[in-house]
């Protein structure tokens, strides 16, 4: 407004071009379940010390008929927005319990739960339904949640991971360091692992300092006896770094980048069977 009329006028067509353009991702969005537009990658965790496979994180991918890829952190929010995120959350995870059922007993699947998704009373028993459709133990499925879902401090909320917990599934704590209160909401719920932010293992190169704050997460995750993931190691010098601050499991794309299902294959011949062998 100080600026003027002139740069009102400016921005405005801008403005709505920006809305259409969101309104029609949005319609698009509507049908691509349906139409078969989704697909699901898997990118693997080692251990830290071995680089010894124990599971893959289960990511989305939309390829969209005119635009091609979007990317989730685009289509998530929208799917958020919408309600979307509802069925196409299930599917995500009803797809990635089918395919684990194939793996390997020790191999586990990671899946990322929206916060809400945690809005939904029947969300504990689809995921029981999904784990019955597939076969796959519980004990071989992990949650990824981030602190957005435990922002309400709900007890509802509370008590549904409670009950998955109960079940024998995992819950991680998925970009940790990040949030405005992370070590606080520690402190709601028993965490089975930690996942260090990508941005703070991004920065170990820049600054050697960062080691401290990681090696500061990794003995919190010791002390609390649960596992520290270290996310979006991507050169040997911060894998070497990771390693010497304690962190237990590593994924990012020095192991891999995500890959489609039938990779998912090759990996576990590659980074379990043979390691197994030895
Ligand atoms: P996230 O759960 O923290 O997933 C990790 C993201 O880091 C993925 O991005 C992965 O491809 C990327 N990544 C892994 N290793 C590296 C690396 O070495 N370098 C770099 N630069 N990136 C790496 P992606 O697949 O684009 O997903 C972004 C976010 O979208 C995810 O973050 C998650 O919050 C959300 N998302 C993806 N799939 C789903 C889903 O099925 N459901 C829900 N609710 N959210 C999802
Ligand atoms: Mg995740
Ligand atoms: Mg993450
Ligand atoms: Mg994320």
């Amino acid at each position: 407004k100080s600026e003027g009329r002139g740069m009102f006028r400016f921005f405005e067509p801008d403005m709505s071009a920006r809305i259409q353009a969101r309104r029609e991702l949005e319609l698009d969005l509507r049908q691509a379940l349906g139409a078969g537009e989704f697909h699901l990658v898997f990118q693997p965790q080692v251990r830290a010390a071995t680089e010894v496979l124990t599971g893959f994180e289960t990511l989305l991918r939309w390829t969209h008929p005119a635009r091609g890829a979007v990317s989730p952190a685009e289509f998530i929010p929208l799917a958020e927005e919408t309600g979307l995120i509802l069925p196409i959350g299930e599917w995500v995870l009803r797809g990635a319990c089918m395919e684990a059922a194939r793996w390997p007993d020790p191999i586990k699947v990671a899946v990322n739960l929206s916060p809400v998704q945690f809005k939904n009373r029947s969300l504990v028993a689809m995921v029981v339904n999904a784990l019955a459709a597939s076969g796959l133990p519980p004990h071989r499925l992990e949650l990824e949640i981030t602190e957005a879902v435990l922002l309400q401090k709900d007890d509802v909320t509370i008590a549904m991971l409670h009950e998955l917990r109960a079940l024998g599934i995992r819950i991680s704590m998925d970009d940790f360091g990040v949030g405005y209160s992370s070590l606080s909401y520690l402190r709601s719920f028993p965490f089975d692992k930690i996942k260090i932010d990508r941005s703070f293992i991004a920065d170990l190169d820049r600054n050697k300092d960062n080691a401290a704050i990681v090696r500061a997460m990794a003995d919190l995750g010791t002390s609390l006896r649960i596992e520290t993931t270290a996310e979006g190691v991507e050169t040997p010098e911060q894998l070497a770094i990771v390693r010497a601050c304690g962190c237990t499991e590593i994924q990012g794309y020095l192991i891999s980048p995500p890959k489609p299902a039938a990779d998912a294959l090759d990996l576990i011949a590659r980074l379990y069977r043979k390691a197994v062998a030895a």
